[in-house]
């Protein structure tokens, strides 16, 4: 038996990517903004415009889990298929934003419980 590949197979990961995600940005609200207009999902597609001035959005691929998105690059590099997902620029940012956030905060409680237990 030969492994066969797909057509799927031969496309690099981003255009998988918008494939699958329909060239629609899968944000579902973790960069703090609910999309209560697109039923809780961001409504920026591929190539749309998010305003008069900016030029057609260009959705990224990158880790589906806002907790990954602070990881390093060669970390992210790693992550399958099933683990991206398409972002337009802003949920991304924000998204990103918000998980270092979180993150400091957590490092700062455990440094404090830390502490706390030294004396
Ligand atoms: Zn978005
Ligand atoms: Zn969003």
């Amino acid at each position: 038996m030969t492994a066969q590949t797909g057509p799927l197979a031969e496309l690099p990961l981003w255009d998988l990517l918008i494939h699958l995600s329909g060239g629609r940005c899968q944000c579902s609200g973790q960069c703090g903004n609910q999309h209560a207009a697109g039923q809780g999902r961001c409504e920026h597609e591929n190539g749309g415009f998010i305003s008069k001035h900016a030029g057609p959005i260009r959705l990224l691929v990158a880790p589906k889990d806002a907790h990954e998105l602070i990881r390093p690059a060669h970390q992210q590099a790693r992550l399958s298929a099933c683990d991206l997902a398409a972002w337009c620029p802003p949920c991304h940012d924000n998204a990103r934003t918000r998980a270092q956030r979180e993150h400091r905060k957590a490092l700062a409680e455990l440094q404090a419980d830390t502490t706390d237990a030294l004396f």
